[in-house]
């Protein structure tokens, strides 16, 4: 099952990327595993996958290390896609290769300093907010560049790019100003200086179109694991 719905994704990555000009190769699969169990994940390191996205720093931190001594496999990455408490950056910055949810100052500040204290350069994404919805974390469009330039001062973080996260919809069509919305602001601050290849964006129900609208990195969960209980 998990083979055969990893494959199928592949291959909608890939017939996604060639309908608009793009590598396959350069879209990353973020395999969601929140609420998936360690022996599924393992599984699905076996067939292949090597990068995964938990949403919980308390959640992950078991599984993580019963990975590490489960496999040897050494390109393994983990990344942070849900909100990230202040209280929890100490672990976050020694559990994550990249975190995908800063959106603000005084969280960039924090991971820095807890980065420093370990000697890492903690690679980072910005979260933006392109909605009103209330429940939704990022940061606003109008406060982005401000936070951009304070974290290009932060010695112990390496910015990669920017995450968002439309609201739902029941058409994914209807997420798609979103995505393009996302890729034209960061072309923008391309403009003004910053460096942002990777653009996390699309989940299973409608990454076929963030990869259409330049998706580098889609989080896909239910689509690999199937529906969480
Ligand atoms: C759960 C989650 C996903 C994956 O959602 P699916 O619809 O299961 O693919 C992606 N991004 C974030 C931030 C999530 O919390």
């Amino acid at each position: 099952m998990l083979l055969e719905n990893t494959s199928k994704i592949f291959k909608k990555i890939s017939y996604a990327a060639m309908r608009v000009g793009r590598e396959p190769e350069d879209i990353k699969l973020v395999a969601v595993t929140k609420t998936i169990g360690v022996n599924t994940i393992y599984e699905a390191i076996e067939i292949g996958l090597r990068i995964f996205g938990e949403n919980r720093v308390q959640e992950s931190q078991k599984k993580i290390q019963d990975l590490k001594l489960k496999t040897q496999n050494s390109n393994i990455e983990w990344h942070l896609i849900g909100y990230l408490q202040k209280n929890k950056v100490k672990y976050a910055v020694q559990l994550f290769d990249l975190i995908h949810t800063v959106d603000s100052i005084e969280l960039a500040e924090e991971i820095n300093k807890h980065a420093e204290k370990i000697d890492k350069i903690q690679r980072i994404l910005v979260q933006v907010k392109l909605s009103e919805e209330e429940t939704k974390h990022g940061i606003s469009e109008d406060k982005l560049i401000q936070l951009l330039y304070k974290i290009r001062e932060l010695k112990n973080l390496s910015l990669e790019g920017l995450m968002t996260m439309p609201p739902f919809f029941d058409n994914p069509e209807s997420a798609r100003p979103y995505f393009k919305r996302l890729r034209e602001i960061r072309n923008e601050c391309e403009k003004i200086g910053f460096h942002l290849p990777e653009l996390s964006m699309g989940m299973s129900g409608d990454f076929e179109i963030a990869i259409e609208e330049g998706a580098t990195m889609v989080r896909i969960g239910t689509a690999i694991f199937g529906e969480r209980g």
